[in-house]
């Protein structure tokens, strides 16, 4: 952290990265170290480049920036553990690049790199980093909703077990800045009509595997038909996550005939060596992976009924 404050201090222009479909976490993070360079080194040029997320756009969106900011800027990549899901990909044309994550790192990149896999988000490692430098530094409300709102949307609202005391301090660290849980609940919380009636229909179309991996489908004309973003569509993973005997579970969306996301998540079992074995990767109970067509669902489901199965007879 003293290494990545140093380099901060160094360059004139900071330009900072997040991944394609930004989450909760990714825009946090982006957005908290943002106010917090710009608190306390005001007179430096500080950039958000990137994909918006509408969900927690009321953090703030970022907007394009031109090619001759990198010239001599250092790029600082948060919450990405492969740099082909960055989505500015120009971090390649600064002088010096930094990784910050907390996934389970997959490759190196950049000149250099913080990686905390015990940390449920990666706003939870920026927290600490002003922590770390509370002496010195002040931290805005801004900053701290932002850092906030990462923490809280990785964490599944503090419920995850990969949530620890470190975490709660954090929490506790933005909270006393003056952090607006009430609003932040709010705008987290409010579903419009057309993806509660999604929900519906994915709780009455879910399929169940026979040792107990529970999944839905979406295909492009399924979401079109509700009106909603994919997005949105993306989000009601969490829908089926509840169900008795389904320690796995997860959400196919047809983003185009060659493109089918999975978001796949686990309350117990490891799942993130599955989701490698279909382009993808992430944590060990939330994983992202990717299928060319629906012909390979049923492989798919058979290997996660399989782990399932494995889980349940170990356990
Ligand atoms: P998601 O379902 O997109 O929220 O992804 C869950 C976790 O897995 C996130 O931490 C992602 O960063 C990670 N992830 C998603 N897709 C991929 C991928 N294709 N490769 C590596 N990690 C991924």
């Amino acid at each position: 952290m003293d290494r990545i404050k140093e380099s901060i201090e160094k360059y004139d222009t900071i330009i900072l990265h997040g991944h394609i479909r930004p989450d909760g976490d990714c825009i946090g993070s982006q957005y908290g170290l943002y106010y917090l360079i710009k608190d306390n080194y005001p007179n430096k040029k500080v950039f958000i480049t990137g994909e918006s997320s509408e969900y927690v756009g009321f953090i703030g969106k970022p907007t394009l920036i031109e090619d001759k900011h990198f010239e001599g800027a250092l790029s600082i990549c948060l919450d990405c553990a492969i740099q082909d899901r960055l989505s500015d990909q120009r971090f390649k044309l600064s002088k010096e690049v930094i990784k910050i994550d907390h996934h389970i790192p997959v490759e190196d990149y950049g000149d250099y790199q913080y990686v905390d896999v015990t940390a449920p988000a990666c706003a939870q490692i920026i927290t600490e980093f002003y922590m770390k430098n509370q002496n010195e530094w002040t931290l805005s409300k801004e900053a701290a909703t932002a850092l906030y709102v990462g923490i809280s949307t990785d964490t599944g609202r503090f419920k995850f077990d990969s949530v620890n005391a470190r975490t709660f301090l954090a929490a506790a660290t933005l909270v006393e800045q003056g952090v607006n849980l009430g609003y932040i609940d709010n705008q987290l919380s409010v579903e419009d009509l057309n993806t509660l009636k999604l929900k519906g229909y994915i709780l009455s179309n879910f399929k169940i595997s026979e040792h107990g991996f529970v999944y839905a489908t979406l295909t492009r004309e399924e979401i079109e038909s509700f009106h909603v973003s994919d997005e949105d569509a993306a989000a009601q993973v969490s829908t089926i996550s509840t169900i008795e005997g389904c320690p796995v579970w997860a959400l196919f969306l047809e983003y185009s005939k060659e493109e089918i996301r999975i978001r796949l998540r686990s309350r117990g079992p490891v799942i993130n060596l599955l989701a490698e074995q279909y382009r993808g990767g992430g944590h060990a109970k939330a994983s992202g992976a990717t299928l060319l067509n629906w012909n390979e669902l049923d492989e798919f489901v058979r290997k996660a009924d399989e782990i399932v199965k494995n889980y349940k007879h170990n356990s």
